[in-house]
């Protein structure tokens, strides 16, 4: 391969690109990790290791990374109408076939269905619902938008504000103050007061929150947005009963709540929504990701009956719902998606998350005990272990991240692809993942955690 196109990718590379999430400065010596090619829950880089891909990508490659039916889907839906859009009531069967699949899988009723590409820009589309909704209703003061330290909700202007973590808001001069608010992570080991339960800790973030609400003003707050289990703050699982508690203030407040299932949905946490897993209600609900197992980007929102109706009628008052992306329901994106539900379907995706589950979160918490870790944590196929120097104060390290970076590298060069967050290492393998590639994934942790010590 001497002077051909790969040989020199490191130098193509950080001549031409701009990385997201990377130390643009440390990339230029670090170079780029090529991936070529993928095969079930396997990718293989340009060295030609073949390493077992723990984060499904991006939280997102259900399916693993070749399947052929999606394919061949894609291919098919190219050759019959490659483009095409929803813009001036235009329309054409895969988006409302897809619309109706989605309706009838919703984990409470849901009225209709809006497209978009990413699940940032579904999350963006929530909140100007959430708006519009408001002004419709003659409530044009309820705007505030709760959300929580540690969410996750996207980059977009809008949806990094909602995102709760520091380093999607540095220096990016963000609108963050008048209109998102950010109310504490429900995660028990770091929140919780000594002695405290699940459940009491679940009561008094719920008692904060109505605190808070009234504090701000309820005619003031439109929505709280909430992923039923955080992904990218660490794979955060909120204590027991905290939705339970958390639904009957919003419901006191009219608040709606915005489930946010990017991560969740489609089978991840052992049903086909975590809103059922974590017992949330919702009144809306962003789907992206596993939607389409990634093969092609769309995201969707789903809006209930009550929203469907005010949006409607104002935007006949208005004209039109002025709102809309080029490729917001693209075919190519609502074909694969409707292969993708009815694969997980076919294969009973769910039911083989709940089969493997269990392994899965064992062999995770088998190293609770080891001396770096000060949590392991978990639902379904996604979990993290978190590492501190004092597991029982929940210390964080002087340096945050330094350590979680260095478990990622043990493990690269073990053959196994997980993601650092700060100092919490994700799992959240293709959920079509055996139980004999859940003992492969694991196997070298121990060893791995032993070397970042
Ligand atoms: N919401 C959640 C819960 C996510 O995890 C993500 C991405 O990881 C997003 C929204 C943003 O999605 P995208 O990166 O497709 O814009």
């Amino acid at each position: 391969m001497d002077g051909g196109p790969l040989s020199n990718m490191h130098a193509r590379d950080v001549e031409a690109l701009l990385h997201p999430y990377t130390n643009a400065v440390a990339h230029r010596s670090v170079g780029p990790h090529t991936i070529e090619r993928g095969e079930g829950v396997y990718v293989y880089d340009s060295e030609g290791r073949k390493l077992l891909e723990g984060m499904a990508g991006l939280w997102c490659a259900g399916l693993g990374f070749h399947d052929e039916e999606l394919i061949e889907a894609a291919r098919e839906q190219l050759g019959r109408l490659p483009y095409y859009h929803l813009f001036a009531g235009r329309s054409f069967e895969p988006a409302v076939e897809l619309a109706e699949k989605l309706k009838e899988l919703a984990p409470v009723p849901m009225s209709k269905i809006f497209y978009q590409s990413s699940g940032s820009e579904a999350n963006d589309t929530q909140i100007k619902m959430a708006w519009y909704y408001n002004n419709a209703l003659g409530r044009p003061e309820k705007k505030k938008i709760i959300s929580r330290v540690k969410g996750y909700h996207g980059v977009t202007v809008f949806s990094a504000s909602l995102t709760g973590l520091p380093y999607n808001h540095k220096d990016f001069d963000l609108p963050v103050s008048d209109r998102v608010k950010h109310v504490a992570t429900p995660h028990h080991w770091r929140g919780a007061h000594p002695g405290e339960t699940e459940a009491e800790f679940a009561a008094r973030l719920a008692a904060d929150l109505d605190a808070f609400i009234e504090a701000e003003g309820p005619e003031t707050v439109a929505a709280f947005i909430a992923e039923p289990v955080m992904g990218a703050g660490g794979v955060i699982v909120p204590p027991e009963g905290y939705f339970e508690a958390i639904m009957p203030v919003l419901r006191k407040h009219d608040v709606l709540m915005i489930d946010d299932e990017v991560i969740c949905g489609f089978g991840r946490t052992g049903n086909w929504f975590g809103a059922t897993t974590l017992g949330m209600t919702p009144t809306s609900i962003s789907m992206a990701k596993q939607l389409t197992s990634a093969y092609v980007p769309l995201s969707a929102v789903a809006i209930n009956a009550e929203m469907a109706e005010a949006i409607e009628q104002n935007s006949h008052k208005i004209g039109l719902f002025g709102h809309g992306f080029t490729y917001g329901g693209h075919p190519l994106g609502c074909a694969v998606a409707i292969k993708t539900i009815e694969i997980y379907q076919r294969r009973d995706i769910v039911g083989h998350v709940r089969k493997v589950a269990p392994l899965f979160q064992k062999r995770l918490r088998d190293h609770a005990g080891h001396p770096l870790v000060g949590e392991a944590r978990g639902v379904g196929l996604m979990g993290a272990l978190e590492v501190s120097p004092d597991r029982e104060k929940a210390a964080t390290f002087a340096q945050p991240g330094k350590v979680g970076a260095k478990l990622s590298a043990e493990m690269l060069s073990r053959g196994v692809i997980g993601r650092a967050i700060g100092d919490s290492f994700a799992f959240c393998p293709p959920m079509v993942i055996t139980e004999e590639q859940i003992e492969e994934m694991f196997a070298p942790l121990e060893a791995s955690l032993d070397a970042t010590l």
